[in-house]
């Protein structure tokens, strides 16, 4: 079955049952469902899914059933693994395995090859942009990093790319994790974060997937943030902010806003009394986020007190805020770190491929 945009072709792993039963032609139609629970437990291949008919195991052995493999691998102490994926058609994605402290297993994973939005305190965002991922290509990264340690209990949209501009591929993914037949993985357990692509936003709030939405807020004057995020420049904080409250009048739910915190740069107790004052009247939690050096990049990390002053001017507001843990940073897996073990993969794909 072909990707209707791209024209690419989507593996087995971007399926739903019924689409599975058309793609590999099974009859009668419940052996659509049977397939589609093999992937979701991370069947490696058609023989092994031993409730197949042998005719029909034998028939589909020369399919593939995922269009992605696992390239490299790293760990750090914390408990974080960072992949390195190759994709069928030469290019390059990395997806990130999240442990917290009480062994909760979240899965990082990319909706893009590199980035478009050029947000410039972010790794990923120097690296250019290459294509959109496939539906497959998100959950065959969750299926890898569940091959890891068992599977992971909550996704987040946070790696590679900005997945409210791949929003119907990014839809099919969420479709299939929450498939009571597959994953069955709770929406309250997914979280999609964005750069603030405010008309997605609402087209979310009015079409779904109900699901946990984050966004990076990072500063709230449009100076600023314009310099720091160009999204801003094509929806600046107001286009943004009445896209949230729309968003929160229609779902009810709680945002979560993050900020990367820059040392010298939106680090200041200004800068966190804007936000505030921006903030009013969405409901939100604010993730105060020390910035992750980038190597090249012309910022640094805050202090620890600046940081704590930032939070603590939130507070002092009366804003929900907590500064985050740095999960994945020993793999170079933490927020906007991502990209480093890939090159030319994101640039070009290899001639003969
Ligand atoms: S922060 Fe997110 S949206 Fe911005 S460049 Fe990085 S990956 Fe893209």
């Amino acid at each position: 079955m072909n990707d209707e945009t791209t024209g690419r072709r989507v593996a087995a792993a971007g399926l739903l049952p019924e689409e599975l039963n058309v793609a590999l032609s099974l009859r009668p139609s419940f052996r659509g469902r049977q397939v589609f629970r093999w992937i979701a437990s991370g069947a490696a291949t058609f023989s092994d899914m031993t409730d197949l008919p042998v005719a029909d195991r034998e028939r589909l052995a020369i399919n593939d059933l995922y269009s992605s493999t696992v390239d490299a691998s790293i760990s750090s102490d914390d408990g974080s693994v960072k992949l390195k994926i190759k994709l069928a058609d030469g290019a390059a994605i990395e997806s990130v395995l999240l442990s917290d402290a009480e062994g909760r297993l979240t899965a990082c994973l990319s909706t893009q090859v590199g980035c478009p939005m050029a947000c410039a305190f972010c790794k990923t965002g120097t690296l250019g942009f290459l294509r959109n991922l496939g539906p497959d290509e998100m959950v065959e990264q969750y299926l890898h990093l569940a091959a890891l340690r068992g599977r992971p209990s909550n996704i987040v949209f946070m790696g590679m790319g900005e997945p409210l501009v791949n929003l119907e591929a990014l839809r099919k993914a969420i479709t299939i994790f929450t498939h009571p037949d597959g994953f069955a993985i709770s929406r309250r357990k997914i979280t999609i974060s964005t750069c603030g692509i405010a008309p997605a936003i609402r087209d979310l709030a009015d079409n779904g997937p109900h699901v946990r939405l984050a966004v990076s807020l990072t500063a709230a004057t449009d100076v600023l943030r314009s310099a720091l995020m160009p999204v801003n420049r094509s929806w600046n904080l107001a286009a943004l902010k009445d896209a949230l409250l729309y968003y929160q009048q229609k779902t009810g739910d709680r945002i979560t806003l993050e900020a990367a915190i820059m040392g010298g740069e939106n680090s200041s107790v200004a800068s966190a009394s804007a936000m505030a004052d921006w903030i009013h009247p969405l409901n939100v939690q604010v993730n105060v986020i020390p910035w992750n050096p980038v190597p090249g990049l012309p910022y640094r990390e805050p202090e620890r007190g600046e940081a704590a002053a930032f939070e603590a001017e939130l507070v002092r507001r009366g804003i929900n805020a907590i500064r985050r843990a740095r999960r994945g940073r020993g793999v170079s897996g933490a927020c906007g770190q991502l990209g480093d073990t890939l090159g030319a993969e994101i640039a070009m794909l290899p001639e003969d491929d």
